[in-house]
């Protein structure tokens, strides 16, 4: 019953990958210069055995006896998402919040089953797709455990097909559970693919990805899950909502929408019909040094009004880029690339480069490539870097959290005219809890999408607390960020999600009416409020209420 035994309990991917000796001792020796000190050796990571985790609070009703499990690795990998937070309490052995009980339902059917059971016994549900949250969305809380009778962990991990294409209107029905990889693979042999990836794609799934409004790495156009979504259905306790196949809606507030971001608050979605798109065959890329990120962000707001939409144009600070292994440590770079199934993109990355020339930037040597069907993106030295760093980076993240460092990301995304105000405030917010806590830091910048009216800003940072307060002094940092993001106007997330850890910056971004819209939703289809209690909008339930 029990999935995914080649994957590491306490961070990302699998367990048995190593990350390259010689690039952890690079970031080593480039972190302790930036940071003026000895990094420790790392600490041990935890084994099964010894983690603090509590029994069940109850044996699993006989009705799901087919259903779930109460293994202790599948409640040990099932207990938290991937946030640095996450990664350090595993590292302590901390799983006292490990969920109860572990559900893999093989059809819709089993899913209704689950609710209907949960719903009558007052059992709290947390949606899990591939685990990859990054925002405490798959976590039950202190809260969660003490007002629930018990806690349920449902993965989808089973329900994984690609069930119906409808070739006319360029559309697949997938099932919610399929992980990035899968989906992919099973869209080939029909000449589709859904162009959508996070960087988290090789261990998140298309539930996962809707309910969080995930956002793919292409920097323009559609790259959000929100314009790959034609309709999907959702088993809520109180039944089934099912969105209609429109290619377009006026009628009333859009469904979608509504469902779209609602991190299992409201139900679980089981199947979904996308937009798919041919297989790209002609690819055109380049990397353009800038002298200052300020000129980089002036291309990219110039390259983001152009109509070019380009579909990668990542802008890396210098500090990012030396450290990704892409750059020279002087100069910011921009990873240009464009794409087409069509016709070739030749012109359009020249009539890019002069654009970026004409604002200071120097362009490599760029990369064409027409016609060509199975090989990935071709692009430059330093792009090919950037790739390769950009899926090793997750592993590497957790290398340095064992090593005690404070190493954690945070996005948001703003106005063009509002960018330099809020990069400002960000970076005094981050920097003073950096020196007082740390002596120091290092903080970083990309662009990771860009819109014509603004960019979405991915901001690292890394420092070296004391030892034992990896978690406080990121709890400061986060808190001091969060604010800033928050009092200039930007959004508390840009496709992380809100989850438990952003919830309440969320409620002051979003006012107290559209939040009671929301929870509204949720009493319509979740009365008694068994799903995701806590995430994205305040449980309906408090330890009093306890039945
Ligand atoms: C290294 C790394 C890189 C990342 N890069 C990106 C990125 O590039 N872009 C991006 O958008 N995000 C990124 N993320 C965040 C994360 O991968 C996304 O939020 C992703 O969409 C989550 O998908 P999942 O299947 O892993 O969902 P999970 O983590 O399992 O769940 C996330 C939330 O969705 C709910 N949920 C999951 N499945 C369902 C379902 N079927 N029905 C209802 N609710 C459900 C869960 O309850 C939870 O609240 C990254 C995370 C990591 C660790």
């Amino acid at each position: 019953m029990t999935l995914h035994q080649d994957r590491k309990i306490w961070g990302w991917g699998l367990s048995t990958y190593c990350v390259p000796p010689p690039l952890l001792d690079v970031a080593r020796a480039f972190l302790s210069a930036r940071l003026g000190r000895e990094l420790p050796p790392p600490r041990p990571v935890p084994t099964l055995d010894a983690l603090t985790m509590p029994p069940p609070v109850r044996a699993i009703p006989s009705e799901l006896a087919d259903l779930a499990t109460t293994d202790r690795f599948a409640r040990a990998l099932h207990t938290y998402g991937k946030s640095f937070r996450d990664v350090v309490r595993a590292l302590d052995g901390d799983f006292s919040c490990a969920p109860d009980w572990v559900a893999f339902p093989k059809s819709e059917a089993d899913l209704v089953r689950i609710l209907a059971l949960a719903d009558r016994e007052h059992v709290a549900v947390i949606p899990f797709g591939g685990g990859s949250s990054v925002v405490g969305g798959i976590t039950a809380d202190a809260e969660t455990r003490a007002s629930y009778s018990a806690v349920l962990s449902l993965d989808l991990g089973h329900l994984n097909q690609l069930l119906e294409v409808d070739r006319a209107s360029r559309c697949v029905r997938v099932q919610a559970g399929t992980y990035g990889p899968a989906l992919e693979q099973q869209l080939r042999p029909h000449g589709y693919t859904l162009r959508h990836y996070p960087q988290s794609f090789e261990f998140s799934t298309v539930g996962g990805w809707i309910a969080t409004r995930a956002g793919g790495h292409f920097a323009t156009l559609y790259t959000h899950i929100d314009d790959l979504l034609q309709s999907l259905r959702m088993v809520t306790p109180q039944g089934i909502v099912e969105t209609r196949r429109l290619p377009g809606n006026g009628a009333g507030p859009e469904p979608n929408r509504l469902l779209l971001g609602s991190e299992g608050a409201l139900g679980v979605i089981s199947e979904a019909w996308l937009r798919v798109q041919d297989l790209p065959r002609f690819r055109a890329s380049c990397t353009v040094r800038f002298p200052s990120f300020a000129a980089g962000a002036a291309a990219c707001q110039r390259l983001s009004q152009s109509g070019l939409y380009p579909a990668n144009a990542r802008l890396i600070e210098r500090d990012e880029a030396l450290f990704m292994g892409a750059g020279d440590g002087e100069t910011h770079i921009l990873v240009l690339g464009f794409e087409s199934a069509l016709e070739s993109q030749k012109d359009k990355l020249h009539s890019a480069l002069s654009l970026c020339t004409a604002l200071g930037g120097q362009p490599g040597r760029p990369k064409v490539r027409d016609e060509d069907h199975a090989d990935p993106a071709a692009s430059d030295e330093a792009a090919e870097q950037w790739k390769q760093s950009f899926v090793r980076a997750p592993y590497l993240r957790d290398e340095l959290c064992r090593l005690g460092l404070c190493c954690e990301t945070f996005e948001t995304c703003t106005t063009w005219a509002n960018f330099p105000r809020l990069d400002a405030a960000v970076r005094a917010a981050a920097q003073a809890v950096l020196d007082a806590e740390c002596g120091g830091g290092v903080l970083t910048c990309r662009f990771t999408h860009l819109y014509p009216d603004g960019p979405a800003p991915y901001y690292t940072v890394i420092g070296l607390p004391q030892p034992g307060q990896q978690l406080a002094v990121w709890d400061a940092v986060k808190a001091a960020v969060s604010q800033a993001l928050i009092d200039c106007g930007a959004t508390i997330t840009h496709h992380h999600a809100v989850g438990k850890d952003h919830r309440r910056f969320y409620e002051r971004q979003v006012g107290p009416l559209a939040l009671q819209m929301v929870l509204g939703a949720k009493r319509a289809v979740d009365p008694l409020g068994i799903m995701n209690p806590g995430t994205l909008v305040p449980a309906l339930c408090s330890p009093k209420e306890k039945t």
